[in-house]
């Protein structure tokens, strides 16, 4: 088949929070390996740089780039569920909702754990070295038994703990790097519920209000959005509304019981700047107080939550929990219908303190880290660039994103 007709030109993509867009030269939803194949072929005789996306939820520039983009939303079929050894293996583009919602359910299993938003694919996850919260409950990598992936020559490698173990532990967070993702081996576990209670340290006298649309989409999300624009443009208002809304959301103490998987998920709401750091998890109240303390001192009008969660080690190579028990901690300034809210000297100032502490930032977030800054931050940096070298010798899955953190190979 002919590489155009697979192709579409003039496709826009633009990612979840519409912070960063790109018009590739052309667009491929492939729907079988033999397509997919052809498009990589294509890509290296014509030197053209390829970017596989799953459903573009990453906030910074990782996936734009203006040679050929890849979507993998066809690959989502289950291929094979091993009950007893709560074992999925799944194409690798398949959405994490679809998994969670109506495949595990149905064979009593579930996901040890998950991020805060499903409408994400596996993969794109994976790569990303996404994280839920839990001391002893590692980034979703770290459920990963096996992977299939498709090098740059149209070559399938399959990797695990047992096979090409040095592949895996670097394809496990590799931002497709070494290619095309096709299949994922996961580790499940049966189905369980989960206890939520949410309650403030400081509260002294409970308004007695119920759950409801009314409180988490008319206040929570749209009256919410409302006054955040006003106070882009006056901003001394901010903190007054981040008292109000505090305690008008979160004053009431509420418990929750439900299946694990819906508890994990929450309503991020609407579009918003983000960056997140994994720092060692013995730092995490000095880091929170320093940062406290910049905002005070600054009188920085932030925006609220500041998320801290965390996460187990593992030994995935560029897994920002390499080795490091964690506590993430994420920040993020909410863009009010789009509009533009000055958050650069926060994100500088909060940058400065996760170095300091010996953080790791989120590979899919806002962060102002170069190659040689990760050398020195990850022990398996210069294995895991041996291996890209290896299986992508002419770089074609290299974005202006990753020549800035990864090198340009
Ligand atoms: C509202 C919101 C909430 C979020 N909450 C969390 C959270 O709680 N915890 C957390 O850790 N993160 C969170 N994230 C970040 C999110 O989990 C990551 O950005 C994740 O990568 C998104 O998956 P995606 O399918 O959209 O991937 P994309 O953004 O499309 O791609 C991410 C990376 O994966 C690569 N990729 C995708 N598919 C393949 C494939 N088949 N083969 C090779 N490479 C591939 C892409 O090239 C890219 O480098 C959140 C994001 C949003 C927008």
């Amino acid at each position: 088949m002919d590489i155009q007709s697979l192709g579409r030109t003039g496709h826009l993509f633009t990612n979840w929070a519409t912070t960063y867009s790109c018009q590739p030269e052309l667009h491929f939803e492939p729907e079988t390996e033999e397509q997919l194949k052809q498009i990589l072929n294509t890509a290296q005789i014509k030197n053209k740089k390829v970017k596989v996306v799953g459903c573009g939820h990453s906030f910074s520039d990782l996936v734009c780039t203006t040679d050929y983009m890849i979507s993998m939303k066809n690959f989502d079929r289950v291929i094979s569920i091993d009950k007893e050894a709560c074992k999925i293996k799944v194409q690798a583009g398949i959405e994490v909702k679809k998994l969670k919602d109506e495949i595990l359910p149905q064979h009593g299993l579930a996901f040890s754990v998950l991020g805060s938003v499903s409408e994400v694919s596996l993969a794109g996850c994976i790569c990303t070295g996404t994280h839920g919260t839990g001391g002893n409950y590692g980034v979703l990598s770290s459920y990963v038994l096996g992977l299939e992936i498709m090098t740059a020559n149209g070559e399938i490698i399959e990797c695990s703990k047992e096979k090409n173990q040095e592949v895996f532990l670097a394809a496990c967070c590799s931002l497709g790097a070494l290619g095309v993702i096709m299949s994922v081996t996961f580790q499940c576990e049966p189905a369980f519920h989960l206890h939520q209670s949410q309650y403030r340290d400081t509260l002294n006298n409970p308004i007695c209000r119920k759950d409801s649309w009314f409180w988490n989409y008319a206040v929570g999300c749209h009256m919410l959005q409302f006054c955040l624009l006003i106070s882009a443009f006056f901003t001394s208002l901010l903190i007054y509304m981040n008292r109000l809304f505090s305690w008008l959301l979160f004053s009431k103490p509420k418990e929750i019981v439900d299946r694990g998987d819906r508890v994990f998920n929450l309503d991020c709401l609407f579009q918003q700047y983000v960056m997140e750091w994994a720092v060692p998890r013995e730092k995490t109240a000095e880091v929170l107080l320093e940062l406290k303390d910049w905002i005070e001192t600054n009188q920085f009008p932030a925006h609220f939550p500041v998320e801290v969660r965390f996460v187990m080690a593992d030994n995935i190579y560029l897994s920002p929990a390499y080795n490091m028990d964690s506590c993430y901690i994420n920040i993020l300034m909410f863009r009010p219908y789009n509009k533009y809210v000055p958050h650069e000297t926060y994100w500088n100032a909060f940058q400065d303190i996760m170095l300091r502490a010996g953080g790791r930032p989120h590979w899919a977030k806002d962060h102002g880290v170069v190659a040689d800054q990760f050398r020195k931050m990850y022990p398996k940096w210069t294995k895991f660039c041996e291996i890209a070298q290896k299986v992508d010798p002419h770089a074609m899955f290299r974005n202006p994103n990753l020549e800035r953190v990864l090198g340009r190979n």
